[in-house]
């Protein structure tokens, strides 16, 4: 992994840009700073301006593991291009034929952790104690995303016991789910081939675009990461040594400045009249 901020960093920026490029962005910990309750991670305003001002130049993706309709709510009225939550399984057509079936799936698990439905609309029903007869942690919050579970730890006064108690509950779910780590958090995917990988190459498939850059901090950014794509400029905020990202930033608060540095670069591309498609 090299610094983005660097002449590397740099030069393949201005590579990617003169080629109109799809930014993708990740949303927590990427666009936003991780907060203690994931509700409250609204977007900042210089970021809501900074993203508002790249569509004017390229097509703008959210590619978040978040439940869709949240995510909506999150962006506070930045329009974006494309959004797909729930790690790459959520394009927003509940009818899909795929996302009944896992649903299903989820819902199982939640009876299966004892933890009762919950309404999928109201706001301040996604998140409640994981308080079933199995397990009472404090601080432990199962959010239903309808397609996928995460279960966050990160208020849990011992984060590792809670982890450990989370870890010996899981192997017990039927179907099995495929489970991955984060940041204090534990997320349940159906075993669907979807990840933020395929649905980002599936994105750049459907909509032709040659380009892409790709921001995002966690374990399932990996997933776009390690296809360490020929097309796709992989920037990983926060420096991990086990990354697959090519770049990374040093911390969320240099976001701020790597979109404005992609602003500029784009500015610069578009009055010189981007790559010609003949290269
Ligand atoms: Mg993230």
């Amino acid at each position: 992994m090299q610094p983005f901020f660097s002449k590397t960093g740099i030069a393949a920026l201005r590579e990617w840009c003169r080629q109109r490029p799809l930014f993708a962005l990740d949303y927590d910990g990427t666009l936003t700073a991780l907060a203690s309750d994931p509700r409250e991670t609204l977007l900042a305003v210089n970021i809501q301006t900074l993203v508002r001002r790249l569509r004017h130049y390229v097509p703008v993706a959210v590619l978040s593991g978040r439940h869709r309709p949240e995510l909506a709510t999150l962006l506070a009225g930045v329009e974006v291009d494309f959004m797909i939550g729930n790690h790459g399984l959520d394009w927003g057509d509940p009818t899909h034929p795929e996302l009944q079936r896992v649903q299903g799936l989820v819902n199982g698990w939640l009876e299966q952790l004892q933890v009762s439905p919950l309404p999928t609309v109201a706001p301040s029903g996604w998140s409640r104690r994981w308080s079933g007869g199995r397990v009472d942690l404090p601080g432990v919050w199962v959010e239903d995303k309808q397609y996928t579970l995460t279960l966050h730890y990160r208020n849990a006064a011992d984060p590792d016991q809670a982890l450990a108690v989370i870890n010996a509950a899981l192997p017990n779910l039927q179907p099995a789910p495929q489970i991955s780590g984060g940041k204090r958090v534990v997320n349940l995917f159906p075993d669907a081939e979807t990840n933020k990988g395929s649905a980002l190459v599936r994105l750049m498939a459907e909509q032709s675009f040659g380009r892409a850059i790709f921001f995002g901090d966690d374990d399932t950014d990996e997933d776009v990461f390690r296809l360490e794509h020929p097309a796709i400029l992989g920037v990983r905020v926060g420096y991990s040594p086990a990354s697959h990202a090519r770049f990374y930033l040093r911390r969320q608060q240099d976001m701020s400045k790597a979109l404005a540095y992609s602003l500029a670069c784009l500015r610069r591309a578009s009055a010189n009249g981007w790559m010609q498609q003949s290269g």
